[in-house]
């Protein structure tokens, strides 16, 4: 991509702030014209923004159309680039992609009602809470969304929708756990697992969410007692991510790792670090509380953003999303659960095994957030063990 082509296409867009229009001759937009793959419809590149780095996709050729959409997105290129690829297909509709790790809120608000963003994609319902909360998102009704979608995985006035589901499960060492000896979130507390259980903070979205769906469930009095036998049944003061939870396993630290099960996925298929394969082999996923409430879960999501000068365009996209070939696609490159029912998952999902998801409203756990946060707070979770 040359810079004139660059500035000429955002000049033929609404998709423009004063981030995006580097000077031609600065380092930063040599770095942006740097065609990556000359056969592609997208073209990728990397700027450097406050907050950390944001990747822009910007569709290569001619003036925009009156029907391209721009779309903020927390999830990653190599998971939706090939979704979007065959939504422009299908529909003639160009998505213009900004990737953003954080701050994904403050840059929508920094638009304000001329906000360059139509939609946006992210994980956790704890993002998509706050964006709710934050009164920016745009209500949507759509016969599809509704249909293709259970009523349990998206906000009950067409917020936001989710658009895959991840379970957030216990991965065991395969020599020091027989199978049937840990099944459930109670089992986390339970003394005989004293010193064994390895997790990332108790303040991370993954785990609030979880913390979240205890009081949702049990009530917070329940939820802070089983949340106290969790502490006090940890191998060590939470820390790493949920892959540093396995190696902890691999390593003899612990017995049982807490982590989102598509991080097996990506352990067991990670060719540039062939040490995380070891990692995965030393432990076996264990879907919780089969004979309960069903497995804890998580969603990646969808939202049209309020001011959007393409709503159809970009409801489009999100049935789009929510159809057989997203999901699908979905579901073969992140190892995650698609939500529209028919969808075969991947075979190394399959390879899981079949399992009861608990139906909770997700909508109803994110509300307990706060009360979450507060508890892990309360009871000193990341404290460690011995404090
Ligand atoms: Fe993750």
């Amino acid at each position: 991509m040359t810079p004139r082509i660059w500035n000429a296409r955002l000049r033929a867009t609404p998709f423009r702030t004063a981030r995006q229009t580097p000077a031609a001759d600065s380092p930063r937009c040599s770095r942006l014209a740097t065609p990556t793959r000359n056969k592609t419809r997208f073209r990728t590149a990397t700027m450097a923004v406050a907050g950390g780095a944001m990747l822009l996709t910007l569709a290569a050729t001619g003036p925009a159309a009156a029907a391209d959409i721009n779309l903020y997105s927390s999830r990653q290129p190599f998971l939706i680039k090939p979704m979007l690829s065959a939504f422009t297909k299908a529909s003639g509709i160009n998505v213009n992609t900004v990737y953003i790790k954080k701050g994904l809120l403050e840059k929508i608000r920094a638009g304000g009602v001329n906000s360059p963003a139509d939609a946006v994609l992210t994980t956790d319902m704890g993002r998509l809470d706050e964006l709710r909360q934050a009164g920016v998102l745009d209500a949507v009704q759509s016969k599809i969304l509704s249909a293709n979608i259970p009523a349990h995985l998206r906000n009950p006035n067409g917020l936001w929708f989710g658009l895959t589901t991840r379970a957030r499960v216990a991965l065991v060492s395969t020599d020091r756990v027989k199978p049937g000896d840990f099944t459930s979130l109670a089992d986390m507390a339970a003394p005989r697992f004293k010193g064994r259980i390895c997790i990332r903070s108790g303040k991370h979205a993954y785990n609030i969410a979880l913390i979240a769906a205890q009081i949702a469930r049990h009530g917070d009095a329940a939820a802070e007692k089983w949340l106290r036998g969790v502490k006090a049944n940890l191998a060590r003061k939470p820390q790493g991510n949920d892959r540093a939870q396995a190696k902890a396993v691999y390593e003899g630290v612990c017995d049982i790792a807490m982590a989102n099960n598509y991080y097996l996925g990506k352990m067991v298929t990670n060719k540039k670090k062939p040490a995380q394969q070891d990692w995965a082999k030393a432990v076996r996923l264990v879907y919780l509380d089969q004979n309960g409430a069903g497995q804890h879960m998580n969603v990646s999501g969808a939202a049209i953003i309020k001011g959007t000068r393409n709503k159809a365009a970009a409801v489009k996209l999100l049935e789009f999303l929510s159809g057989d070939a997203a999901q699908k696609m979905y579901a073969e490159i992140n190892h995650e659960y698609p939500v529209k029912a028919g969808v075969a998952r991947s075979p190394l999902v399959r390879s899981w095994g079949a399992f009861k998801m608990d139906t909770l409203s997700i909508e109803t756990i994110a509300k307990h957030r706060p009360a979450a946060s507060k508890l892990v707070d309360k009871v000193g979770f990341n404290d460690g063990p011995n404090s």
